[in-house]
C-alpha cells in the first residue's frame, strides 16, 4: 500500500496541471495514467523518422491564466506558435494564434510530468472511500491510499470506475454525468514519400470522411513527410466499430488529391471519447457535497485544452476546500 496526500487519476491536461496546483499548496501527490505516456489526448507518436501529433492538433489562448502559463512555455521553449487564424467558436471571429507542443503536442504533458511523481501503465478499477480519506486500487492490485482524489478521464470511464467502488454521488451529479455525450475521432498518420504541400500546412476539407489535415513537417516536428489526418464525426460514428483497415483505406484515399506527395504507408488510432459534445462551465465538481472525490477535465471547462488546464486548477482548488 502507498500513501500521499492526493492521488490523481488521469496525466492528462486537467490531471497535471490539478497536480501542480497541489504540489504548490504544499501536498504530496502521484498521477496515476493506464496509458505508456503522460498526455491523454494531447498524443504525439514517433514512427521511423515521421512524427505526428494525432489527438489534440494546436491550442489557442483566451483566459488570463492559460496566457501566462503559455507565456512561460514559449520562454522556456515548450511551445511555439504554428498559425494564427479567425476562431471559428468565437463569436466575433477575432484573429487567435495557434500554439503547439515544441517537440509536438506531447511535449507539454511531458514537461509538465517532469516535476511530478507520475505513475503509467496504471489502470485504476475503482476507488473507495476510506477511513482516512479514499483508496484507489489498480487492475495489478495495488492500492493508494490518500486524503483525496482528483478523477480526470473522459466522464464515461470515470463512470465506470466510481460505479466499482462505493462512492455515492449526488443525484445532480449522476443527473449531469448521464447526459455527456462524446464524439468519436478517426485518426489516420500517413507517411508520404515527398512533402505534403498543404496550404499554410494544414487543411479542413469539410466534405466527405475528412475534417482535418495537418502536415507535421510543416508544424516542425517530423523529419519527413507525415500528414495526420482526422475525420468528421459522422464518419466516425459510422465506422468506430470496423476494421481499422477499412477506414485507413478510406480516408486515405479520400485525403490523396489534396496532398502533393503519395501516401505509402498509412496507420490508424481511434478515439473513442475524442471531445464532448456539449460542456458544463462549473470547473470541477465533487462527488457530493463534503465527499474528498472531484471530478475534473476538460468536459467541465470547454472542449479544448485550455478547458482541461482550466479544469484542473479547479480541482485542485475545489479538493483543497473539501480536505
Ligand atoms: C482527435 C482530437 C483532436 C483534438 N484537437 C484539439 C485541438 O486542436 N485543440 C484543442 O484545444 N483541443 C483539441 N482536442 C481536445 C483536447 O485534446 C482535450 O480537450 C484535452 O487534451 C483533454 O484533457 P484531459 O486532461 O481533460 O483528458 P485526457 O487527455 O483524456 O486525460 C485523461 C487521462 O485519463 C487516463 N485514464 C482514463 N481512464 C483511466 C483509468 N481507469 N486509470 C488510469 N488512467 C485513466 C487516460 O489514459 C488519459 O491519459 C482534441 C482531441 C482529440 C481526441
Amino acid at each position: 500500500m502507498k500513501k500521499v496526500d492526493v492521488i490523481i487519476v488521469g496525466a492528462g491536461m486537467a490531471g497535471l496541471t490539478a497536480a501542480g496546483r497541489l504540489e504548490e499548496l504544499g501536498l504530496t501527490t502521484v498521477v496515476l495514467d493506464k496509458g505508456r505516456a503522460p498526455g491523454g489526448r494531447m498524443a504525439t507518436r514517433t514512427i521511423d523518422s515521421a512524427r505526428f501529433d494525432h489527438g489534440a492538433q494546436h491550442f489557442s489562448v483566451r483566459s488570463p491564466q492559460f496566457r501566462e502559463q503559455t507565456a512561460h512555455w514559449m520562454r522556456i521553449g515548450v511551445v511555439n506558435e504554428w498559425f494564427r487564424a479567425a476562431s471559428l467558436t468565437v463569436a466575433d471571429r477575432r484573429i487567435e494564434a495557434r500554439h503547439i507542443g515544441a517537440g509536438g503536442m506531447r511535449s507539454i504533458p511531458e514537461h509538465l510530468a517532469a516535476s511530478l511523481r507520475v505513475e503509467t501503465s496504471t489502470t485504476i478499477d475503482r476507488i473507495d472511500l476510506a477511513p482516512a480519506g479514499v483508496a484507489a486500487v489498480a487492475t495489478s492490485g495495488e492500492v493508494w491510499n490518500a486524503a483525496g482524489v482528483v478523477l480526470t478521464p473522459p466522464v464515461p470511464q470515470t463512470q465506470l470506475l466510481l460505479g466499482r467502488g462505493n462512492v455515492e454521488l449526488s443525484s445532480s451529479v449522476e443527473e449531469m454525468l448521464d447526459t455527456v455525450v462524446y464524439d468519436p475521432c478517426l485518426a489516420v498518420m500517413a507517411h508520404l514519400d515527398t512533402a505534403a504541400g498543404l496550404p499554410d500546412g494544414h487543411l479542413t476539407p469539410r466534405r466527405g470522411p475528412i475534417a482535418w489535415m495537418a502536415d507535421n513537417q510543416h508544424k516542425g516536428i517530423s523529419a519527413s513527410p507525415a500528414v495526420t489526418i482526422h475525420s468528421s464525426p459522422e464518419y466516425a460514428i459510422a465506422r468506430l466499430d470496423a476494421d481499422s483497415a477499412t477506414w485507413v483505406a478510406e480516408m486515405t484515399d479520400a485525403a490523396q488529391s489534396h496532398l502533393a506527395g503519395s501516401i505509402i504507408h498509412a496507420t490508424g488510432h481511434r478515439w473513442r471519447y475524442s471531445r464532448p459534445v456539449q460542456t458544463f462551465d462549473v470547473g470541477a465538481v465533487a462527488a457530493g457535497p463534503g465527499v474528498p472525490v472531484v471530478l475534473g477535465g476538460e468536459v467541465f471547462a470547454g472542449a479544448r485544452v485550455e478547458g482541461a488546464f482550466l479544469s484542473g486548477l479547479a480541482a485542485a482548488d475545489q479538493l483543497w476546500g473539501v480536505l
